[in-house]
């Protein structure tokens, strides 16, 4: 069913269609460049009234192999300017404090506890969204979003502030969940991406390239990366199988983390054979 809606497509500007994924969820998607917006009315979460936290083990991994794409894309010199938007207890930001580098950190939530005492005094954290923030001018080598532009109210504003906010030759670095992934034609209501009732929109390669490049940036590319949101096709099976009855989403039930532990291999191997199901997209922009 692809009726058209009066909803025209952030990115692109078309009229965006309905896509009915299951009998109770309706996203908007966008014909032209796949971007897909999601209405609460339309497709509930099932779930979580708040964001999740994630699995400890598994994000562990990924706060890993996100800090070796980040330290990758670098310049190799000490005291770089580096900017994190929803850093949530600060991890990451800590670890490039701790390289010698100077940082700041944007978090809209109420993650105020436990962020590392270090982090608290040597780092300028903003307690807002970041489209209520003045960032000074011409001042970062790097800004980095991990699962953020999903939830932003206006990303037009973001990604504009962020280019900005970067020096020349900046770049910015952002995960998010990819809407043209196969996950969400393969569990359709129970991709796991939709547990989460802040999700309102999820991008495509196009969609990101478009806004990005409406922002300023000259250099966009685009990428798939296996190592994301590990246990997503668990989780998403769990949704699938369990009727999503969980108040605070699957996480909550007692058999997830050794479901987890057990059945994420094969769900990693599958995704590495078959790219397709991976669910986030990996984007990387440099201001020229
Ligand atoms: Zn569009």
């Amino acid at each position: 069913m692809h009726n058209t809606t009066k909803e025209t497509c952030e990115a692109c500007g078309a009229r965006m269609t309905d896509w009915r994924i299951s009998t109770d969820c309706i996203l908007s998607r966008c014909p032209e460049c796949l971007h897909i917006k999601r209405d609460l009315q339309r497709c509930s979460a099932h779930a979580r009234e708040h964001a999740w936290g994630g699995s400890g083990f598994f994000d562990k991994i990924r706060t890993t192999m996100t800090m070796g794409r980040l330290n990758g894309l670098l310049p190799v010199k000490k005291d770089l300017k580096i900017l994190e938007i929803g850093f949530g207890s600060g991890k990451m930001l800590s670890k490039f404090l701790e390289k010698g580098h100077t940082v700041s950190g944007i978090e809209a939530g109420m993650l105020k506890i436990d962020i590392n005492e270090r982090l608290k005094k040597e780092g300028k954290l903003y307690f807002d969204t970041i489209e209520n923030i003045a960032l000074p001018e011409g001042e970062f080598d790097v800004i980095y979003g991990i699962h953020v532009i999903e939830h932003v109210e206006n990303p037009d504003i973001v990604f504009k502030k962020c280019y900005e906010a970067l020096k020349k030759d900046g770049v910015v670095y952002f995960l998010t969940p990819d809407g043209r992934s196969n996950g969400l034609v393969l569990f359709k209501d129970a991709w796991w991406n939709l547990e989460d009732p802040t999700h309102v929109r999820f991008f495509s390669d196009k969609s990101v390239n478009i806004m990005l490049r409406k922002a300023g940036f000259t250099s966009v590319k685009t990428g798939t990366p296996v190592w994301d949101s590990l246990t997503l096709e668990i989780n998403s099976m769990l949704r699938y199988f369990t009727g999503r009855p969980k108040k605070h989403g699957v996480l909550e039930g007692a058999g997830t983390k050794v479901i987890d532990a057990v059945f994420t291999p094969f769900a990693l191997l599958i995704r590495s054979i078959y790219p397709p199901l991976s669910p986030t997209l990996e984007i990387i922009a440099k201001k020229t």
